[in-house]
């Protein structure tokens, strides 16, 4: 399923992440750059041990990612050149709100780094608790508000794993975007 919004294309697919084609891939990570299961544990699998690495190092330096931030790692054997790492809301901890905010410090980050595609995954809807349809929402608010202003990126694509959250964004993002 594609959107054009503010000249950018906008892609829903169904997949795994870690075999997308995407300048960055986007990781739904944690404050501590720990990456143990669900998207973050693919991702490390599959791209190798440098990524934890790296995360462990940005950590040292420069202390956790607040909820809402990002930072950035190689992405190892991974076809990206880029792990935006993206720490999106605790759903019931945090507010929703927050997830937006990762999205477009990601896509600010992407453009600073002058790419011209990244992938997200459904960032918090899987151990974070958030559910699809607020999450989806926030998604495409925050695609919708950045994509008139970027100039690198070129191409967002949103990975969902699953029928059902595939679904659910789609339904979501046709009315939102
Ligand atoms: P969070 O802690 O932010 O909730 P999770 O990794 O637990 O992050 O889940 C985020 C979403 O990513 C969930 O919808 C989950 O189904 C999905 N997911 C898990 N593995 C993959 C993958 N390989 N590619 C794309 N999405 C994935």
């Amino acid at each position: 399923m594609e959107f054009k919004v503010g000249g950018v294309e906008v892609v829903l697919m169904k997949g795994d992440i870690t075999e997308v084609e995407a300048d960055a891939i986007v990781n739904a990570a944690n404050s501590y750059l720990e990456h143990g299961g669900g998207v973050a544990g693919a991702i490390v699998r599959k791209g190798g041990a440098i990524i934890q690495e790296e995360s462990r190092e940005w950590v040292r330096r420069h202390g956790p990612v607040p909820v809402g931030g990002v930072a950035v790692t190689s992405a190892g054997r991974l076809r990206a050149k880029y792990v935006i790492h993206a720490v999106g809301p605790r759903c019931g901890v945090e507010p929703i709100e927050k997830l937006g905010e990762a999205v477009r410090n990601a896509l600010r980050k992407a453009e600073e780094l002058g790419l011209s595609s990244i992938a997200f995954p459904a960032i918090s809807t899987g151990i974070f608790g958030c559910p699809y349809d607020a999450a989806a929402l926030q998604m495409a608010q925050a695609i919708k508000e950045a994509a008139p202003q970027l100039r690198s990126v070129r191409r967002i694509m949103v990975v969902l794993y699953g029928e059902e959250a595939f679904q659910k964004f789609i339904e979501v993002f046709k009315k939102t975007i």
